[in-house]
C-alpha cells in the first residue's frame, strides 16, 4: 500500500545568476552561477533544495534520479539516498552526480522537516543555536578599491575571518598574491584572521615557498594550495608552514574524505553539502572527520549549511560565500541573516526557505 507521505512529485528548475563584473580565482574564470533546484511534494508538502553546479545535473535529476525517488515514503530518507547513489553506479560517483543526489537529498531533508512541522535544525539536533561565519572572495580579479569594500563589508557584518583567493594565473603572479594579501592584512589589523584560497594554483615547491611567506603575513589558514587531488603535496604543504591547510570543496563521498584524512593532507575538512550527495552524506563525512580528530568547515551555500553546521561538535565555521550571498536573496525567501558574524537559525519549518517568486527572471531552460 503506497504511503500517506509517499513522494509523489520532484520539480526541477534551472537559474542562472550572471555576477556583476567577470570574477576569477587562481585556476578558473566564470562570468554567472547556475542553481538547480529541486522541489519535492508528499501528502501536499513540498520541500526545495538545490545545487550550484552546471544545468547537466537538471537532465541527470528529471531522467533518473526523479523516478527513483518518486513514489518511495518521505520519512524513509536513507533508503531514497541509496537508491539514487546506486541508480547512478555507471555514471560514476564524484561531480555531477553526487551534485544532483544533493539537490534531491536537501529537498527531501526540508520535506521531512516539514511534514514533521518543526525546523530542520531541530531534526538534525542542534548543538549551538547560531553559525559562524567567515568572509569569503577577495577574487584576483577585484582591484584595490574593490577588494577594500568586500572586506570592510565582512567586518561590519561582524566576520572575524576573511578570505580571498591567491594563486593567480596557475600560481604565475606570487608577488601580487603576496601584495594583496598584505594589503587585507593591514586593512584588517587584529579585528580579523586572514586566510588564503589558492584554489591548487601552486606547484608543491612553489606552495612550500608561498607558505613561509603567508606565514609571516600572519595569515592562519591556507586552502587547496596544491590541487586536493594531491594528498602528498598537501601533506608535504602542510608540514612545511604553520598555517592550517584546508581542503575538500570537491569531495563527495565517505571514502574520499577517509583517504584525506589519513593522508594527514589537512587541518581543516571542508564539506560542501550541494558537492557531497547532501545533507545525509554531509554528516556521515564530518564524522569521518571527528575520526581523525579534524573539524569541518562548510564550503559555499552558507544558507543551505546552517541547520547542518549547527548539528555537529566539530564545526569551524560556514563559508560566507559573496556569489552565493549574493543571489540567494534573489533566489529565495528565508535567508538566514547573519548578524555578529553569526548565522541565526530559522524558527520556520524545514530550512525555512522557498522558491522566491521573484527569481522567474534568472530562469533558464533545462529544467
Ligand atoms: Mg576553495
Amino acid at each position: 500500500m503506497k504511503a500517506a507521505t509517499a513522494i509523489d512529485a520532484i520539480d526541477v528548475r534551472t537559474y542562472v545568476f550572471p555576477t556583476p563584473q567577470p570574477e576569477a580565482d587562481g585556476t578558473l574564470q566564470w562570468s554567472a552561477t547556475t542553481a538547480v533546484t529541486v522541489q519535492a511534494t508528499a501528502g501536499g508538502v513540498t520541500g526545495l533544495g538545490w545545487s550550484y553546479t552546471d544545468a547537466a545535473t537538471a537532465y541527470l535529476i528529471t531522467g533518473t534520479l526523479a523516478d527513483v525517488a518518486t513514489g518511495r515514503d518521505a520519512f524513509d530518507l536513507p533508503g531514497s539516498w541509496e537508491a539514487m547513489v546506486r541508480a547512478c553506479r555507471n555514471l560514476g560517483r564524484p561531480g555531477l552526480v553526487s551534485h544532483a543526489v544533493a539537490a534531491v537529498d536537501i529537498a527531501l531533508w526540508d520535506l521531512k522537516a516539514r511534514l514533521l512541522e518543526v525546523p530542520l535544525s531541530k531534526l538534525f539536533g542542534r548543538c549551538r543555536d547560531t553559525v559562524p561565519v567567515y568572509g569569503s572572495g577577495g577574487f584576483t580579479t577585484l582591484d584595490d578599491d574593490d577588494l577594500t569594500e568586500q572586506v570592510e563589508g565582512w567586518l561590519a557584518a561582524g566576520c572575524n575571518a576573511v578570505k580571498i583567493k591567491v594563486g593567480e594565473s596557475w600560481g604565475s603572479q606570487p608577488q601580487r598574491d603576496l601584495r594583496r594579501t598584505q594589503h587585507v592584512r593591514s586593512l584588517v589589523g587584529d579585528r580579523a584572521a586572514v586566510m588564503v584560497d589558492a584554489n591548487g594554483g601552486y606547484s608543491v615547491g612553489q606552495a612550500c615557498r608561498m607558505a613561509t611567506a603567508y606565514d609571516d603575513l600572519g595569515v592562519v589558514w591556507i586552502e587547496e594550495p596544491v590541487s586536493s587531488d594531491h594528498l602528498d603535496g598537501l601533506a608535504t604543504v602542510r608540514a612545511h608552514c604553520r598555517a592550517d591547510v584546508a581542503a575538500g570543496e570537491y569531495g563527495d563521498s565517505v571514502f574520499y574524505f577517509r583517504a584525506m584524512c589519513a593522508a594527514d593532507a589537512v587541518d581543516c575538512v571542508q564539506l560542501d553539502v550541494t558537492r557531497c550527495a547532501g545533507y545525509t552524506e554531509w554528516l556521515r563525512c564530518a564524522a569521518v572527520a571527528a575520526s581523525h580528530g579534524l573539524q569541518v568547515s562548510a564550503h559555499c551555500a552558507p544558507a543551505l549549511h546552517a541547520p547542518v553546521a549547527a548539528a555537529v561538535p566539530n564545526l569551524r565555521h560556514v563559508e560566507w560565500f559573496v556569489d552565493h550571498v549574493r543571489l540567494e536573496p534573489l533566489l529565495l525567501q528565508g535567508v538566514p541573516s547573519v548578524i555578529g558574524g553569526e548565522m541565526v537559525l530559522t524558527d520556520a519549518v524545514g530550512h525555512g526557505m522557498t522558491l522566491n517568486p521573484d527569481a522567474e527572471r534568472w530562469r533558464s531552460g533545462g529544467g
